[in-house]
């Protein structure tokens, strides 16, 4: 069968609320390229951001979005590559890194300043067919469902990563703030490793489905305290807090809700600042820091907590042509778990 000359995708031809479907040239893979014909992608709220312009670095229209792909390799580009065609990989936020850099050879390759992202500097999984380098290129496993693995490539990653870096120990407490695409996974690794989960959102059937998924306990920001509510549920606060909201304000209550000495990991990006209260981050030894996605190795470990069963993304499947509406209900908090594009 051999591949047509154009495909239909999703375009940001400007930033604003919606993008274009419509046919566009397919992509030639270059060097360490190679082109996937695409079978599903997860939606992110990034996707989001990325569409609306509302971060300080931004993509350049016309743009593709989407780094949640899964697909199969139909053509390689020139050189040596340890995938074959017929193989599924995916495309991630870390669609590739310099490989040279201080990050890059430190296991910190997130990092990397010549880093490219999927769906934001190059074009992403939103379309019938991508490119990938397939030296950063997620493995998908065989057999796996496109539908249901594709948002472990971003959300799972990221939360995964995140909770890695509060540094939190089985059998402590974790608070997952906002239950979204990322929170919704992040609640279930955080159970499967050993933490004891709160979820905190501002809508009540996400944090029924937290519930569902393992919190031992659950609480609406928007009706109750949260700070005080876990400083009593833990004695104390938790030792961890994962912040995967798309709102400031959970991230200056993260610090109320945190235990002395606790580590607080920022992953939600809404556009703006919030108020951090410098005397009790300095009188507790509060520790809050930053975590983008994850390295090809967290993935590698991300994807195996869903190969094992441990974790599995609660999905809506979609089509292509649905996406301005999915962006609708995202914005307006209404998606449960991760909405997939099905091709
Ligand atoms: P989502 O829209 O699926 O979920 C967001 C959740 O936040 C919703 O459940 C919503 O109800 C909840 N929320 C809104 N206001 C809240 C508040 N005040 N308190 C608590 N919860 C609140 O979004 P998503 O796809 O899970 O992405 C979440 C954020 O993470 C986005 O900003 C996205 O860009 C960012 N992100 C960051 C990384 C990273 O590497 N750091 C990776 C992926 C996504
Ligand atoms: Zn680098
Ligand atoms: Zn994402």
């Amino acid at each position: 069968m051999s591949t047509p000359t154009e495909m239909r995708a999703a375009v940001a031809e400007q930033f604003g609320s919606t993008v274009n479907v419509k046919e566009i040239d397919l992509p030639t893979p270059g060097p360490f390229q190679a082109l996937v014909k695409l079978h599903a992608s997860g939606v992110c709220h990034t996707d989001l951001h990325a569409v609306e312009g509302d971060w300080p670095v931004k993509p350049q229209p016309p743009f593709v979005p989407g780094h949640e792909g899964v697909g199969e390799i139909v053509e390689l580009g020139p050189g040596e590559h340890s995938v074959e065609v017929g193989d599924m990989v995916g495309n991630a936020w870390l669609w590739s890194a310099c490989g040279e850099c201080e990050f890059c050879r430190t296991g910190r390759e997130t990092y990397c300043k010549q880093a490219q992202y999927g769906g934001y500097t190059v074009n992403g999984s939103f379309g019938q067919y991508m490119l990938v380098d397939t030296r950063y290129a997620p493995r998908i496993p065989k057999g796996a469902d496109p539908v249901e693995i594709a948002p472990i490539l971003c959300a799972g990653v990221t939360v995964y990563k995140g909770l890695k870096e509060t540094g939190t120990k089985p059998g402590e407490f974790m608070v997952i703030s906002g239950i979204g695409g990322l929170g919704h996974l992040a609640v279930q690794y955080g159970v499967a490793m050993g933490m004891r989960v709160i979820a905190v959102d501002i809508a009540d059937d996400k944090l029924e489905l937290a519930k569902e998924l393992g919190a031992e306990f659950a609480v609406n920001a928007a009706t109750t305290d949260p700070g005080e509510a876990i400083q009593e549920f833990t004695g104390g606060g938790a030792h961890g807090i994962l912040v995967t909201a798309v709102h400031t304000d959970a991230f200056g209550q993260a610090i109320a809700m945190c235990r002395s000495n606790g580590t607080i990991v920022f992953v939600g990006l809404p556009p703006g600042d919030f108020p951090a209260p410098i005397f009790d981050i300095v009188l507790r030894g509060i520790t809050i820091k930053g975590s983008l996605v994850g390295t090809r190795q967290d993935m590698a470990e991300a994807i195996d907590f869903y190969a094992r069963g441990k974790v599995k993304p609660h999905v809506t499947a979609c089509e292509l042509d649905d996406i301005n509406d999915v962006f609708e209900d995202m914005r307006n908090g209404k998606i449960a778990g991760r909405i997939s594009i099905k091709y």
